[in-house]
C-alpha cells in the first residue's frame, strides 16, 4: 500500500513593525519555495502583538508587497484577532503552576547577567520565582523553565542544535501581556493550531527555539520541523538594517523596478541560479535547492 505522506503546511509570518525589505522577503522565499515545491499549503499570519513596535498600516502594506512580488497563500490569520486562544494557553500553564508574573526591568536582568549575552536573549535566573507577586502592567508572563532542560533538534537548514534552557535562558518570558498574547506563547499556540508541519523563519529565532519545544511540550502540542536561514548582513555583518540603505521593497517598487528583477537577485545570492536574472517565484520552483543556499549570512553590498 502506498504510504500516505502527511501534508506540508508552512507559514509566512510578518510582523508589523516596519517596511518588508530584502532580507524578510529572501526568508519568506524559502518558506514559500519549501511548501509549494512539497505541494503543501502556506498559511499568511500576520503577528501583530507588538504594540510599541507595531506601524499602523505595516500590515496591509507588507500584504501588499508580497502579493506585488508574486506570492500567494491558503490562509490568512491576524494574531491580535486571537487572544482567546492564546488566554486559553496561559490558563492552562497557570493551571500546572508552570508561569508566574515578573516585574524585573531590563537593566534589572542585564545586571543578573553572568557571561556576555548576544542579541536579545537574556539570562533570567528565577529572581521573581518564589514572591507569588500579582499581576501589574509592568509584568512579564515566565515560564518555570525545570532544572537541566536539555533540547536537541535535527534543524532543516542548521544540522543538529541543543540547548539546555535552563543553562542558557533560565525562566524565559512568555507575553507582556496579562492574558498571554505575546510573541513565545502566540507562536506556539498558533503553529499547532493551524497545522504548521515546518517553520521557515530567520536564524535569528534559532536560540529561542529550544524554549518553544519546551513551551509545546509542556502544553501537550507537537514540535513541527524547523529550518532557520542565515539572515541577509549588511557590508559590516550586521543584520541588515536602515544605515546600509534603503532595501524596502517599496522603494523598488516606486523607482519602476520589476518584482523579477529582485526575486532573481535574491535568487542569485542564494545560489539557486548560476547568474542573475529576472525571475518570477513560480519560475524558480525548479531551480530552488535548500541545499544551495550558503550557511554563511548573505552580504548585501
Ligand atoms: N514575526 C517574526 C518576524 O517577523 C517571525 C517569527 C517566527 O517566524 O516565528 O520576525
Amino acid at each position: 500500500m502506498a504510504e500516505v505522506l502527511p501534508e506540508y503546511v508552512g507559514r509566512l509570518a510578518p510582523s508589523p513593525t516596519g517596511a518588508l525589505h530584502l532580507g524578510n522577503v529572501r526568508t519568506f522565499m524559502v518558506a514559500w519555495l519549501r511548501a509549494r515545491q512539497a505541494g503543501g499549503r502556506i498559511i499568511m499570519r500576520m503577528e501583530d502583538l507588538d504594540h510599541p513596535k507595531d506601524k499602523p498600516g505595516a500590515d496591509r502594506a507588507a500584504i501588499e508587497d508580497l502579493k506585488w512580488l508574486g506570492f500567494d497563500w491558503d490562509e490568512e490569520y491576524v494574531q491580535s484577532r486571537r487572544k482567546d486562544r492564546y488566554r486559553a494557553a496561559l490558563e492552562k500553564l497557570q493551571a500546572q503552576d508552570l508561569v508566574y508574573p515578573c516585574v524585573c526591568t531590563r537593566k534589572d536582568v542585564l545586571a543578573a547577567q553572568s557571561a556576555p549575552h548576544a542579541g536579545e536573549q537574556l539570562f533570567y535566573p528565577g529572581t521573581c520565582r518564589e514572591k507569588r507577586l500579582e499581576w501589574t502592567d509592568k509584568a512579564c508572563w515566565r515560564f518555570k523553565t525545570p532544572p537541566a532542560s536539555r533540547v536537541e533538534f535535527e534543524d532543516a537548514f542548521a544540522g543538529r542544535y541543543v540547548q539546555d534552557v535552563a543553562e542558557k535562558l533560565g525562566d524565559f518570558p512568555l507575553a507582556r501581556d496579562r492574558f498571554g498574547a505575546g510573541y513565545t506563547l502566540a507562536v506556539v499556540v498558533d503553529d499547532a493550531e493551524m497545522g504548521v508541519s515546518e517553520v521557515v523563519r530567520g536564524d535569528d529565532l534559532l536560540p529561542a527555539t529550544p524554549a518553544h519545544i519546551l513551551l509545546q511540550r509542556a502544553l501537550g502540542l507537537p514540535t513541527p520541523v524547523y529550518c532557520h536561514v542565515p539572515l541577509l548582513v549588511g557590508p559590516d555583518g550586521k543584520r541588515l538594517a536602515k544605515r546600509h540603505g534603503d532595501s524596502r521593497i517599496c522603494r523598488y517598487r516606486e523607482e519602476g523596478v520589476k518584482p523579477e528583477a529582485i526575486l532573481g537577485r535574491l535568487a542569485y545570492w542564494s545560489g539557486w541560479i548560476k547568474e542573475e536574472r529576472p525571475v518570477s517565484l513560480k519560475g524558480l520552483l525548479d531551480a530552488f535547492d535548500l541545499a544551495k543556499t550558503p550557511h554563511t549570512p548573505c552580504i548585501v553590498s
